[in-house]
């Protein structure tokens, strides 16, 4: 019996997941003709101790990460959790110039950390993020994330998932080097207030980099390149690709990533975002290769928890 759905929804994102597992199940008959008929494929397999089904998408496709869970319930009724395992983008520390009210407390999230959502705020309405003059508001923000025993007991002890993570995503890259940690000058961190100019920006030349478009931030240890942090993530129906509107939202909710596509979950899911970071919800442009380092790494991530 599948106790435990992880839902991809892209291609990449899946490939990752693949190379978490440990042996792959062969569907029998009755399931093949059940996957006919179910808008979504699904891969059976084992990881680690778990049964777990993997939601397969369509190549060229991003799938709906809201229908998936809905359909995933229905194909597996003993599903425990649901582990949502992908790519999302990120809120940047900005410092204290930028962001007044910001503490110090506020992670350092950068391209290709990990974010595990222990609480996730949906908007109230599927059209909070698009019309500018519908706000998230919030008392009508919602917890998603209720007690997932297991997981909880980890993230309690304070395990430092980051020296593994880094071991294993290594390993894993030998497999297909698309999915290797990009050339650290691509993390370019812009101002809030300098929005993609299409033809002449900066972030269309590889090698330039102007301080005075860019937020100057420390560079980590060479051991500590990846971090795994864990907060709020923000559920909304479209990506987010303003960073002014990013700075908007995360102030008003306090939130470290946005996830587009699932803005009408329902309550009683018990889901767990994994998400990798891709981009910083502007208007930039980015190496593709942050989307495939940034899915393997929450891959990663998420078999770590299992
Ligand atoms: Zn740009």
């Amino acid at each position: 019996d599948y106790t435990i759905g992880w839902v991809t929804t892209t291609d990449e994102e899946y490939r990752a997941a693949s190379w978490m597992v440990d042996q792959v199940h062969l569907p029998n008959s009755p399931f093949r003709q059940l996957n006919k008929r179910r808008k979504f494929n699904y891969q059976l397999s084992r990881v680690g101790n778990h049964f777990v089904a993997i939601s397969v998408p369509i190549l060229g496709y991003i799938l709906n990460a809201a229908d998936v869970i809905d359909d995933m319930r229905e194909t597996f009724p003993q599903i425990r959790f649901v582990l949502l395992v992908g790519t999302a983008s990120g809120v940047p520390s900005l410092g204290n110039d930028e962001r007044p009210d910001e503490q110090c407390t506020v992670p350092d999230v950068r391209l290709g950390d990990v974010i595990v959502g222990t609480r996730t705020v949906v908007p109230c309405s599927g059209e909070a993020v698009e019309p500018p003059e519908t706000e998230l508001e919030g008392g009508n923000t919602r917890a998603i994330f209720t007690t997932i025993t297991e997981f909880r007991r980890r993230l309690s002890s304070g395990v430092d998932t980051e020296p593994s993570v880094t071991a294993m995503v290594k390993q894993k890259c030998s497999r297909d080097r698309r999915f290797s940690r990009p050339h650290l000058p691509s993390d370019r961190l812009y101002r809030a207030e300098y929005p993609h100019i299409s033809d002449r920006c900066e972030c269309l030349i590889p090698t330039a980099r102007q301080d005075s478009v860019t937020v100057s931030r420390a560079q980590r240890p060479p051991n500590r390149q990846l971090e795994v942090h864990y907060g709020s993530v923000c559920a909304v129906k479209h990506c987010i690709r303003d960073a002014l509107r990013r700075e908007e939202l995360a102030l008003e909710n306090d939130v470290l990533c946005f996830i587009p596509g699932i803005d009408d979950m329902t309550d009683e899911i018990d889901c767990l975002p994994i998400l990798g970071i891709s981009d910083y919800a502007d208007s930039h442009q980015y190496s593709r290769a942050w989307m495939e380092y940034a899915a393997l790494t929450a891959a990663v991530c998420a078999k770590e928890f299992l």
